[in-house]
């Protein structure tokens, strides 16, 4: 590699640094208007995200990185705000997903306020610079989870309906059998199956 490609690869990391930073300063701050602690508020957003998922213990301490214990300290809180509920699991007899309650939906509303500025900043990008930035991204997401430094997704790269360079098309969902545009790769797809390894 090149001195100056190692500096560009610096930069980048810099800048993604300082997004992290902000946005999860900002997240937080929400979060404590709420009266939550960054983790019931990082719950109650992925509730919110993914309303078709199951999401059980084991899952949210897989994507935060938290042990289970501490997942399920915050979840006892939730359900005691009433924020949130649990359902038995159909395949593990101790085991229970949750949902949002009614109220724990407008406490996610609220939470995902922290967003409005970032989503008004990116606006200012054109088209071209956000479809650019969202393709390196997501690769950039993929070369992530295969070397393990991010938690469990499910994004198209990982997934085995994903196809590239079929019937013409640069990316290909054999699930919907029609291709896939750029803008519409996925991060977190509910049909998302995971790819064996070669
Ligand atoms: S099923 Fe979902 S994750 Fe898999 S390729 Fe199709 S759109 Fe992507």
């Amino acid at each position: 590699m090149t001195d100056e490609l190692h500096r560009i690869d610096h930069k980048i990391l810099s800048a993604l640094e300082r997004l992290h930073t902000a946005t999860r300063t900002a997240f937080a701050a929400q979060g404590y208007v709420q009266g939550l602690s960054p983790l019931q508020a990082q719950i109650l957003h992925h509730l919110h995200r993914n309303p078709a998922q199951a999401v059980s213990v084991t899952l949210l301490a897989e994507i935060f990185r938290v042990t289970k214990p501490t997942v399920s300290d915050s979840i006892a809180t939730l359900e005691s705000k009433k924020l949130i509920k649990k359902t038995a699991s159909k395949v593990d007899a101790r085991g229970y997903t949750v949902k949002l309650t009614k109220v724990g939906l407008n406490v996610a509303i609220n939470i995902r306020e922290y967003a409005a500025p970032f989503l008004a900043s990116l606006e200012r990008l054109d088209p071209n610079q956000k479809e650019a930035l969202w393709d390196a991204l997501i690769h950039l997401l993929g070369i992530l989870k295969d070397n393990n430094l991010i938690p469990l997704t499910r994004m198209c790269f990982s997934c085995r309906h994903f196809g590239e360079q079929v019937n013409g098309a640069r990316y290909y969902c054999h699930l919907l059998n029609a291709p896939l545009p750029v803008a519409d790769l996925r991060v977190d797809c509910a049909e998302h199956v995971l790819k064996e390894a070669p």
